[in-house]
């Protein structure tokens, strides 16, 4: 029900927890965190998510570069395994998704059939395992695996992914769900809304349905339609 990300030269994990607890509001029953420095590092669980304070690696965590996520179930029940970050099966993406995404039995069949293993009940894992198999079997960049998977999803989403081959960049995209991205010195955030974000700068770009965002370090904020044409 409530996504963050953060990249910058800040410790993420406090930036990320902080956020989720000022989206809090909205309403959820599980939360989760993903971490990228040379490895991909995934903490979640049911409950509040002051739960999260408990896991050392990530208070320890040195990356500066993460994806957080307060969930609100609607495919799978309210648990650690449901609750996102969800991985892709080769471990190197992490994807957090507000919303539904409603032909998830079609492709979660046409995955099965591919190889792909779930460890969820959710709408959502479909998503990062579709993201996976377009980018494995054609070779692209997250951006353009995520571009090509969304024309295949049907519902409502706002996504942002991480890949631990692309360990500085984050990927965020919407369709009928919000998303916000906010522009710092030397730092990006991504969110549900402003809240998490106005704390670190104002300087605030609300995405419309159908576009596509990359958020690079050291590089400007590119947004894309999912047809490949540059947003101003
Ligand atoms: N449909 C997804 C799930 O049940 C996302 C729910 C949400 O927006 O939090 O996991």
């Amino acid at each position: 029900c409530g996504i963050v990300g953060y990249l910058g030269k800040q410790k993420a994990f406090p930036i990320l927890l902080e956020g989720l607890k000022r989206l809090e509001y909205r309403g959820y029953d599980s939360s989760g965190i993903s971490l990228l420095d040379e490895e991909l590092h995934t903490f979640k669980k049911k409950g509040k998510v002051s739960e999260l304070e408990k896991f050392e690696d990530a208070l320890n965590s040195e990356a500066q570069l993460g994806i957080g996520h307060t969930r609100w179930a609607t495919h799978g029940k309210p648990d650690d395994l449901n609750a996102h970050p969800h991985h892709s099966g080769n471990n190197r993406l992490a994807l957090v998704h507000n919303g539904i995404i409603e032909n998830y039995s079609t492709l979660k069949e046409y995955l099965v059939s591919q190889g792909h293993e779930f460890k969820s009940e959710t709408d959502t894992e479909v998503l990062v395992h579709l993201i996976e198999e377009i980018q494995e079997t054609q070779n692209l960049d997250l951006e353009t695996a995520i571009r090509f998977a969304l024309k295949k999803v049907v519902g409502a989403f706002a996504i942002a992914v991480i890949d631990k081959e692309q360990p500085d960049i984050i990927v965020g995209a919407r369709k009928s769900s919000p998303l916000v991205v906010g522009v710092g010195e030397d730092e990006f955030f991504i969110a549900s809304d402003a809240t998490p974000i106005i704390k670190y700068t104002n300087k605030i770009i609300y995405l419309d349905d159908d576009e596509i965002v990359t958020i690079q370090r050291g590089k400007e904020v590119q947004i894309k339609s999912l047809e490949n044409e540059m947003v101003d």
